[in-house]
């Protein structure tokens, strides 16, 4: 072993004695998510349409591992978990992209929503952008938060759209532009509609969404 590889070694070591890594998906040691893992979250994307002509295309079903996964990102500061569901997302975003080609003459642009204000002072870091960031794909934030919605949790569908009716706006005109939202997670689809209402008032073009996961409702619904 020449110097640099004992000394890369040695430090990995060193590394694995302070911060013990366990699977996300499923606790076996030494891996952010594990091979097994990685694999039972690997699908062909899914489409399915949140309404007529705004398709969502879901890395995986959010299930399982994935689901696991997803929530070890957004709820347990687990960020060593993106470049797996990059993975899940890129084929995803790419589908959704190739589907798009003939329809959408103009370059499309990924776009990330706004996380709520509580959500981003608990985690300080926006899941979503953090797995985007390692596919090496570009993104803008073109939503910002006009109010702010009051927490999701424990709302039905009917009463999600309602509370999040009006909540984004675009900041500058996007005439002529055509976007492709990227989140994490798609369960109702409320955040995705509001976002999709926001960009088309400010004259954006939506090609649909792609994230890394959506219920297994969803895939039966598509
Ligand atoms: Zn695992």
């Amino acid at each position: 072993m020449d110097f640099v590889r004992l000394l890369t070694a040695t430090a990995a070591d060193a590394l694995s004695v302070l911060i013990p890594v366990a699977c996300a998906g499923c606790g076996a040691p030494d891996a952010a998510v594990c091979a097994a893992c990685a694999v039972s979250m690997r699908a062909p994307p899914l489409r399915s349409e949140l309404t007529p002509g705004f398709p969502v295309w879901a890395g995986t079903e959010y299930s399982g591992a994935a689901r696991r996964v997803v929530l070890a990102l957004k709820n347990e500061q687990r960020t060593d978990v993106s470049r797996a569901l990059a993975r899940v997302l890129l084929p995803a975003i790419e589908h959704a992209i190739a589907a798009s080609s003939g329809i959408f003459p103009q370059r499309i642009t990924l776009a990330t929503l706004p996380s709520s204000r509580a959500a981003y002072r608990r985690r300080g870091y926006r899941p979503v952008d953090v797995v985007l960031a390692k596919t090496g794909l570009g993104r803008e934030h073109p939503l910002v938060w006009q109010r702010q919605p009051v927490d999701q949790i424990g709302l039905g569908i009917a009463q999600r759209r309602a509370n999040l009716n009006g909540s984004l706006r675009a900041r500058p005109r996007l005439d002529g532009r055509a976007f492709l939202l990227v989140d994490d997670v798609v369960t109702t689809g409320a955040t995705l509609l509001e976002a999709h209402r926001a960009l088309t008032a400010a004259g954006a073009k939506i090609v649909g969404a792609a994230v890394i996961a959506g219920t297994p409702r969803r895939r039966r619904e598509g």
